[in-house]
C-alpha cells in the first residue's frame, strides 16, 4: 500500500489517531474502577459510540481535535487541501445528524 502522506503528516496523523484511543482507554477504564461496566466502539449503537454503558442506556463519544475538526484546535494539513477537506466535512456532517439524533452533550477537555 502506498501512502498518500508526506511522512510528516504521517506522524502527525498516527499521534492523533493514538492519542485517541489512548484518551479512550483511560475513561473507559476509569469507568470500570467506578463501577460502569462500558464497552468500546459499539457498532450497533447508532453513531458508533467510542464508548457505551447499557445500564444507564450512556453513549460517550470521544471527538479529537483533528478528526471532527475542533473550532480551537482543528488544523487541516496543507497538502492534498481539498481530499483532508472533503473528508472532515463528510465527518462534521456526520457529528451532525448523531448529534441531532442522540441529544449529544457536548464535553469540552483542552
Ligand atoms: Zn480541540
Amino acid at each position: 500500500m502506498t501512502d498518500n502522506l508526506t511522512p510528516e503528516q504521517r506522524t502527525k496523523n498516527m499521534k492523533a489517531i493514538t492519542s485517541v484511543s489512548k484518551l479512550e482507554d483511560a475513561v473507559c477504564s476509569e469507568l470500570w474502577r467506578r463501577g460502569w461496566r462500558c464497552r468500546r466502539n459499539v457498532k450497533n449503537l447508532k453513531g458508533k459510540p467510542d464508548i457505551a454503558v447499557k445500564k444507564y442506556k450512556a453513549a460517550v463519544f470521544i471527538d479529537s481535535c483533528f478528526w471532527h475538526v475542533c473550532p480551537l484546535h482543528s488544523n487541516i494539513p496543507k497538502t492534498n487541501r481539498e481530499f483532508w477537506e472533503a473528508k472532515l466535512a463528510r465527518n462534521q456532517e456526520r457529528d451532525r445528524e448523531v448529534n441531532e439524533q442522540r441529544g449529544r452533550h457536548l464535553v469540552s477537555i483542552v
